[in-house]
């Protein structure tokens, strides 16, 4: 089976729209979505449904949480906060309570699935070094778990005691490593790679692809401008 993984869509329909049909193009069977489809950007609503109607995995984001409990919102940026204020109030109600739905954890077939981390997912850890992903291996029940929000593609392998930097390109999981990989972010990357990033992993194979496109940054921006929100969240995205 063919996973295509996306996290941190952010409102990016732009950056979405070209991920799936890179996806589509890429005969993948499913689609796994590890949080923050919402927050930042111009259009949730659409990127929200999507998520919901299309995704057989959909993992609750920090950013989804902020939309249904307000006291999350104190640790935001001030950017953060103020898209997430704006979200909540255009955001449609029927798509909102949907959120309530979301797990902050799922595990199929053997592999774990978060926003940000496997341990106490509820506290929307960060995994940047090694060192912040050692014990999150204790966690997981089988040797591959998917993780998004730091927005870097990123992989983690336990014995190696590593976390390497993601290049596009196709990665060999080995038999008997334990894997912690984030496929970085569809809609607002952070690696100083405007390109939008999503994951493929082939269970039959047992590799992990990150993909990176350009896509239409700059109309992208420019909604996010229209919309009245931080200039700085458009001019993040180019
Ligand atoms: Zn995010």
């Amino acid at each position: 089976m063919r996973l295509a993984i996306f996290s941190d869509i952010h409102a990016n329909l732009e950056a979405l729209e070209e991920a799936v049909a890179c996806a589509e193009r890429s005969n993948i069977q499913k689609y796994a979505v590890l949080g923050d489809t919402v927050g930042y950007g111009a259009n949730p609503d659409e990127c929200f449904k999507w998520a919901v109607q299309k995704a057989s995995i959909y993992i609750l984001g920090n950013h989804e949480k902020a939309l249904i409990d307000l006291s999350i919102v104190e640790d935001f940026s001030s950017p953060a906060r103020e898209a997430i204020l704006w979200t909540r109030k255009i955001m449609a109600e029927s798509l909102r309570r949907l959120v309530y739905d979301l797990p902050y954890l799922k595990i199929e077939r053997g592999v774990t699935f978060a926003h940000g981390s496997p341990g106490e997912p509820e506290e929307f850890r960060y995994l940047f070094s090694f060192q912040d992903a050692a014990p999150s291996f204790k966690k997981m029940s089988g040797p591959i778990c998917f993780v998004g929000h730091t927005h870097v593609p990123r992989c983690f392998c336990e014995t190696e005691k590593s976390a390497s930097y993601l290049k596009p390109g196709i990665v060999s999981l080995k038999k008997g490593e334990r894997y912690i990989l984030n496929p970085g972010s569809v809609g607002q990357p952070r690696d100083k790679d405007p390109r939008l990033s999503f994951g493929i992993f082939d269970d039959e194979k047992q590799t992990f692809e990150v993909i990176r496109l350009e896509y239409d940054n700059q109309k992208a921006a420019q909604k996010i401008r229209k919309a009245g929100l931080p200039a700085y969240l458009a001019d993040r995205l180019l």
